[in-house]
């Protein structure tokens, strides 16, 4: 029989849980803290428990840590970049970013991705699956307890799309927040999407007070469907009406995410089509200069074409911003580090 994940429970399922198994209630606190506070990776560092006790978790239930095999730091801004083994062997990437504000974290929420946008690296091999709850947590936590920082923002915008896996990001994002666990600020966690508009109707409903990223790109049909296929199954129009439902109801404002490609969406007219749909819903516009990848032959748009299209943004009354980038000399975009992992695994290296 599987063991029980033990990291995915929220504290009332574990009070649940140890009630089973005939133990006083207050073990479920101890443990709950043990995993969520003090980020324990292994029951027998759980002191406060009994031998036996301990001997009993083992026997039924797991903690799902990650392995780091891989950790690369940059040199120009300290950025690290975890790959991790999970129990199975997948392997997973997350960012750790430190910022004026705080230190961030960047998870992944599947393993490989089937959303087939062009320009990125985590969609190349396709689907392998879904992450559990316990294993998007576990990112955060094993950074943490690697860099012994405090972490006080998440984005889930490594590998995968979150919204694909929704019931187990939706109960990882309510252990990230609750408040016996990290505890961190809902509005300090970002959840972007490529857009599946059904599950951004849905979230809405959860009226979490996180932020919404829509993964734009390109402000029609045409112009997205050559950059993310998804846009064949939801329109913009539905898309962006979703968004309009999930400010509406929980009364925050979404960025827009626009990944800026050389020659292909950064037109004068890209952005005046953009401070449009921008300025519609009240969303923040984020500019992500497109970081190329070996496989596709998308091209950075020039300095002063980005300077341009974020001031023609601007004089529209847009709240804009360029993504700094990060960790530009150790894999920096999505995905990269996982494929080239998988790329040396298999050539045997
Ligand atoms: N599936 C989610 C999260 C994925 S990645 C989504 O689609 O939003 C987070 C952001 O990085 C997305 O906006 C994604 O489109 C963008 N991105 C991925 N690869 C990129 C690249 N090579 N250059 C620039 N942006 C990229």
């Amino acid at each position: 029989m599987d063991k029980t994940d033990l990291k995915s429970l929220t504290i009332e399922e574990l009070k649940d849980e140890i009630a089973a198994i005939g133990e006083k209630p207050f073990r479920a606190g101890q443990i709950y803290e043990w995993i969520h506070v003090k980020l324990a990776r292994d029951f027998d560092e759980m002191t406060n428990l009994s031998k036996a006790l301990r001997e009993k978790l083992k026997e039924s239930y797991t903690l799902h840590t990650g392995r780091i095999v891989r950790m690369q730091e940059s040199k120009i801004d300290g950025t690290r970049k975890y790959l991790f083994a999970l129990s199975d062997g997948c392997v997973v990437e997350s960012v750790f970013m430190r910022y004026h504000h705080g230190n961030s974290v960047c998870v992944s929420s599947q393993v490989g991705c089937r959303m087939g946008c062009r320009f990125c690296a985590s969609t190349l091999g396709g689907l392998e699956r879904n992450l559990l709850p316990s294993e998007i947590l576990d990112q955060i936590y094993a950074i943490s307890r690697d860099t012994g920082e405090r972490i006080s923002n998440v984005v889930v915008m490594g590998t995968g799309e979150p919204l694909d896996n929704y019931e187990n990001v939706l109960r990882f994002l309510h252990l990230l927040t609750c408040e016996g666990g990290l505890h961190i600020s809902q509005r300090n966690v970002t959840v972007s999407t490529c857009g599946l508009a059904p599950m951004i109707r849905e979230l809405a409903k959860e009226k979490l007070q996180i932020t919404l990223a829509l993964s734009l790109h390109a402000t029609t049909d045409e112009k997205r469907r050559a950059l993310m296929p998804i846009t064949d199954r939801y329109h913009l129009d539905e898309v962006l009406s979703a968004c309009a439902f999930y400010h509406e109801t929980t009364g925050r404002r979404m960025t827009f995410e626009y990944s800026l490609v050389g020659n292909v969406n950064d037109t004068d007219e890209d952005a005046r089509e953009l401070s449009g749909l921008a300025g519609r819903l009240g969303a923040h516009v984020n500019l992500i200069p497109v970081n190329p990848i070996k496989e596709r032959d998308y091209v950075q748009s020039a300095k002063g074409r980005i300077e341009a299209f974020k001031n023609r943004l601007e004089k529209n009354g847009i709240n804009v911003t360029i993504r700094r980038e990060m960790g530009r000399d150790i894999d920096g975009a999505c995905g990269q580090l996982r494929k080239r992992h998988l790329d040396e695994e298999h050539r045997g290296e």
